[in-house]
This record gives structure tokens, C-alpha cells and sequence, in this order.
């Protein structure tokens, strides 16, 4: 058994109030490429043409194809993998408390999660850009680019373009939860992008122990994050959850 692992799963059980900060990295194991680096959307295709709150408004047929060619497979047909699984039993386990996650990708709810503070919004979801209402994005028909509500508006997903602000309730409530935490957990992030990479270092100056679980080294580690748990999220969590359930079972007797 890897010490870390032990470790990590001893503050978890011991801890009052724990928090996860995810990433892209979380949903990779789930089939989603990264929007930025290698393979990413935005290699393919300009973020300010196609991703800018400006040009969707403008022209919302050509920013809607993107999403219906290279997103809609993708992002309709992920399911949580075992690093989103393993999150929502810590939840389960009354261990932890919220997911503050920079994905659009709705997994986190999918798995079991409750409270999930979405930096970025999501494409779970459809707004009516003329009547307000919202639908499930996998029960509205988007065969035809941009999909219509039965108004005759235009849907937008709610997800947060650039150009527009962060949710402020969404950024209240991090830096709260991200203040008020005694461990948190950042699970396939490198926390380089505002206002993620500010709550590991929220928590950790609130006295929080700040624990890493990524592929390789990242600017927290070290500096932010007491230790990397390094490797695949999804195998990781897997090992972490068994050892914290041992860890409650022994309490137990
Ligand atoms: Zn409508």
C-alpha cells in the first residue's frame, strides 16, 4: 500500500470539512479531451471565434454546429468514470462536503454529487435565450444547428463563454467553501487558470491540508499541496476510498 494513500485516506476520516477541486484532468478517464494542450478543441478551432459570448451571439448557427459535430458525441455520451465515482462516496460517507469543479461536463452530478459549484457552467443544460426556460441538453432535439425552444428562441447552452463573468454566487461560494475547509482535495488540475488556481492557496492560507492527486508535478506541489498523490485519478480514488473505508470499519470495532 502506497504511503500517500494512507496518508491521504487518515485525513480524509479525520477531517471535519473536506472540499474537491477538479479539472479537466478528472474527465479525461471519461473520454473528454481537454479544451486546452495537446488533442484540445482549441487547437482546432480559434476560442474567440467559437467559444467568445460575442461571436455565439452573432452568429449562433456556426457556433452550434462546432458543439454538434465535436462535442455533442462526446459530452452526451461520457459517463463518471471511477475518480468522479469515488468523489460522490466521499459524499455518501459524509466526508465530503463539495466539488468545485472548472468542467463543463456535468459528471460530477452524474455520479451522485450534490453540490457542485461549476466555475464554467455546463452543457447539462439548455437556457431559452427568449423565454428563459431551461431543458435537459439530451432531451431537446439538436439534429438542426441552433437547436429552437417550442417559443421559437434560440437555446444557449449554460455554459459560461469567454467574454462573460464567472457566476459571482459561484465565486462566493468557493472562496467560502475554499476558506472554510480543513482538507482539500485537487483532483486533475494543475490550477494554473483564475479563479481555480486561487482557492487551493485560499485553503491552504486558512490552514487547510491541501492534497494533490494529478498525473505529475504542477505549481502547487510543494509550495500549496502538502503531497502529490501521483498518477491516474480514476485508480487513485479507487485505493484511497478502500483504505478510508478499512480506516471507518476499524473505528468501528
Ligand atoms: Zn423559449
Amino acid at each position: 500500500m502506497n504511503d500517500l494513500i494512507q496518508q491521504t485516506a487518515k485525513y480524509l476520516v479525520a477531517a471535519r470539512h473536506v472540499v474537491a477541486l477538479t479539472g479537466a484532468g478528472i474527465s479525461v478517464e471519461s473520454g473528454i479531451p481537454p479544451f486546452r494542450g495537446e488533442g484540445g478543441l482549441w487547437e482546432k478551432y480559434d476560442p474567440m471565434e467559437f467559444a467568445h459570448i460575442n461571436s455565439f451571439m452573432k452568429n449562433p448557427e456556426k457556433v452550434w454546429k462546432i458543439f454538434m459535430g465535436d462535442m455533442k458525441k462526446v459530452l452526451l455520451a461520457a459517463k463518471p468514470n471511477d475518480a468522479h465515482l469515488g468523489l460522490a462516496r466521499l459524499e455518501q460517507l459524509g466526508i465530503l462536503k463539495t466539488v468545485i469543479t472548472q468542467n463543463v461536463d456535468g459528471l460530477h452530478q452524474m455520479a451522485g454529487n450534490t453540490d457542485v459549484i461549476e466555475f464554467h457552467g455546463n452543457f447539462a443544460w439548455l437556457r431559452c435565450l427568449q423565454c428563459d426556460k431551461r431543458f435537459k441538453t439530451v432531451e431537446v432535439d439538436l439534429s438542426e444547428a441552433p437547436p429552437k425552444c417550442t417559443c421559437g428562441g434560440i437555446f444557449r447552452p449554460e455554459c459560461v463563454f469567454f467574454g462573460e463573468m464567472i457566476p459571482p454566487i459561484a465565486l462566493t461560494r468557493s472562496q467560502e467553501e475554499s476558506s472554510q475547509c480543513d482538507v482539500m482535495l485537487v483532483v486533475g488540475t494543475s490550477a494554473l487558470v483564475q479563479p481555480a488556481a486561487f482557492m487551493p492557496v485560499l485553503a491552504q492560507q486558512s490552514g487547510a491540508t491541501v492534497i494533490e492527486i494529478n498525473p505529475e508535478p504542477t505549481p502547487l506541489t510543494g509550495r500549496i499541496s502538502k503531497f502529490l498523490v501521483a498518477g491516474k485519478a480514476g485508480q487513485i480514488m479507487n485505493e484511497i476510498l478502500s483504505e478510508v473505508n478499512s480506516l471507518i470499519q476499524s473505528q468501528k470495532q
